[in-house]
């Protein structure tokens, strides 16, 4: 099956936030994203004042930030103004324990309105924030926070007493552990009382746009997690590409289901969304069919991010459990992490009315780079075009050097680095950070392709590809060759060492209901995989599974099915808590 383009009409163009990205890549330079700033009264640019503050000035405080929505009903609305005063009231906490610009707070906890404050409370006040998931388990916790040197751990009492306790006196650098609640145990301080006598106003810290604001660490899917250093004029980025990437502007209803815990979660969880002062969604609960498409119909939602994990969910259930829901709020629908496949862009067209937007970044990137923007036609598979302001290529590595590639060659994926939100280092990893630069490009890590359009078409990690009998295969095409088969759910696709081939391609899948495992089925998707794709590149052997292993942000760890088919070591791996969901 070939997928169609889906061309947009002239009125969704016009609509755009972006209506014209050629136009706008040939004219666009990061000072102009500057310009959509304020830069603190007195000089100097801050995150929390471009996200907070500034839209009190102005006199929007009044407006809503964020309506959160509790894990067992019933919700609460946060205005801009309220926000404010709950950040500074964070700020003079920290300062009032001694703390300085420049120390360093980690967040575990769950998506609640204190987890906001802390984080724009941080950056008020100079420091640099680093969110965890909630459901990091206490080693992940642990070397995250060693790496970052954390000084401030805030959480919630029974996290503190689950994960934290035990070893919280082996890390020296860690001056203070801040409970969510209105008491804490030993040890620990309150925050309830604590943020009830501070004062609600604090002076913002006069940052400059190369100090550190963020650490986030990446989702590890490849092995030991990186921290990547963040600086305050990261801000720049997050407005343009929020309005040019997710159409975000004052007022528009805007759900983004990642969690802080991955950088998505914070870019575009926290920062954009209220640069852009919008009206966040916050839902504290995790994936469940029918509570998010109750929320998307129920808030009215018109921009809604989230990833291709939650989307082949949602296509697993079929299309009938989404009936009977209005969706007519809804107008831009995004989605990033992984791949997403063909299928669950079209898949939302016939569902929500509106296609799925691929777009691609990373940790490292800080911001959104590659994007199916509102008014460009979407080619179902690819992940769009460069953002105005992001120049991409495709390389080679050759000999000491790089070499570029033409239309319609694989190659590594490279940036010209000087966005503004790019990473400043590794924490602690000078060397592996270095080698990320040649001749004047930043290599991403991930191989893809770019057609005669100047479409970027995503094929896999560098060390993912697969070169079986003289053929460069990419995981991502033959996996979502495999979705396509009415059985097949979920599908990660590695290659096995093999005498004659070199590589044969092997495939895990997870089923549809209704369906069971049979060597009558696998023949069948095998069969479908070799019409589809030729029988060069079609699996040789498919396994059936129950789930797959996936990051916490939800990313499917193809290396670790690779490690566990060959018995080797899971090495850094094995050390990651995965959601085998
Ligand atoms: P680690 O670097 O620790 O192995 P990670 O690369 O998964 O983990 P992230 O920075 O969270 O950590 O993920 C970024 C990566 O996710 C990208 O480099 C790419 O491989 C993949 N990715 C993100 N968005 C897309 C997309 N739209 N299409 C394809 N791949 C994507
Ligand atoms: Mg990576």
């Amino acid at each position: 099956m070939a997928w169609e383009t889906i061309h947009k009409t002239e009125a969704e163009r016009r609509a755009a936030r972006l209506p014209d990205p050629e136009t706008a890549r040939a004219r666009f330079t990061w000072e102009d994203a500057r310009e959509m700033l304020d830069g603190l009264p007195g000089g100097g640019l801050n995150i929390a004042h471009e996200a907070v503050d500034r839209h009190v000035v102005a006199g929007h405080g009044a407006d809503t930030a964020i309506r959160w929505l509790g894990r067992e009903g019933g919700s609460r609305d946060l205005t801009y103004a309220e926000l404010a005063a709950d950040a500074a009231r964070f700020a003079n906490v920290l300062a009032g324990l001694g703390l300085e610009p420049g120390d360093r707070v980690f967040a575990l906890m769950g998506r609640v309105p204190a987890l906001y404050a802390a984080a724009l409370g941080t950056l008020k006040a100079g420091m640099t924030f680093t969110p965890l998931f909630a459901a990091f388990g206490p080693e992940p916790i642990r070397s995250r926070m060693e790496i970052g040197a954390a000084s401030v751990l805030v959480t919630t009492g029974a996290l503190y007493r689950r994960k934290v306790a035990a070893w919280r006196h082996d890390l020296p650098s860690l001056k203070a552990v801040l409970i969510a609640d209105d008491d804490a145990p030993e040890g620990c301080i309150a925050l309830g009382p604590a943020m009830a006598a501070a004062p609600d106003r604090f002076e913002t810290v006069a940052t400059g746009p190369e100090d550190m604001a963020l650490i986030h660490f990446t989702s590890g899917t490849t092995g030991k997690p990186k921290g990547a250093v963040h600086v305050h004029g990261a801000v720049a980025a997050h407005a343009a590409t929020g309005a040019f990437a997710l159409e975000l502007g004052p007022g528009v209803t805007y759900w983004c289901t990642a969690d802080p815990g991955w950088v998505t979660g914070t870019s575009y969880g926290i920062i954009a969304p209220l640069v852009h002062r919008a009206r966040m969604i916050v839902d504290e609960a995790e994936f469940e069919l029918e509570r998010w498409y109750a929320t998307l119909a129920r808030e009215r939602v018109e921009v809604w991010y989230t990833a291709p994990t939650a989307i082949r969910m949602m296509m697993r259930a079929g299309a009938d459990a989404a009936r009977g829901h209005d969706f007519s709020a809804l107008r831009f629908l995004a989605s990033v992490g992984e791949p997403l496949n063909p299928e669950a862009v079209v898949w939302g067209r016939e569902v929500f009315g509106r296609p799925f937007h691929d777009n691609w970044w990373q940790t490292e990137t800080g911001g959104i780079m590659i994007a199916n923007t509102a008014a460009m036609d979407v080619k179902p598979g690819s992940m769009g075009k460069p953002l105005p302001g992001v120049e991409a290529g495709i390389v080679a590595r050759a000999d000491g050097g790089l070499r570029e590639l033409g239309h319609g060659a694989i190659g590594e994926l490279a940036l010209r680095p000087g966005w503004p939100s790019m990473m400043r280092a590794y924490l602690g990893e000078p060397a592996r950070y270095a080698k990320c630069f040649a001749n004047g490009w930043y290599l991403t890590g991930d191989l893809a392709m770019r057609d005669g359009d100047g479409y970027y078409w995503f094929v896999g990690r560098a060390d993912d590809l697969i070169k079986s009998s003289g053929h460069l295969i990419g995981p991502f095409e033959v996996e979502s060759a495999l979705i396509e088969h009415d059985a097949v759910a979920e599908a990660a696709v590695i290659g096995l060492p093999d005498e004659t081939a070199g590589e044969v391609v092997k495939a895990y899948v997870t089923l549809n209901p209704g369906f069971e495992p049979s060597e009558e089925l696998e023949r069948d998707i095998r069969g479908h995989a070799r019409k589809r794709l030729g029988p060069a590149v079609a699996p040789r052997e498919i396994a059936f599974r129950k789930t797959l292993p996936k990051t916490r942000s939800g990313k499917i760890m193809r290396r670790l099915l690779k490690a566990r088919e060959l018995g080797l070591p899971e090495g850094d791996l094995s050390t990651l808590e995965t959601d085998e969901t």
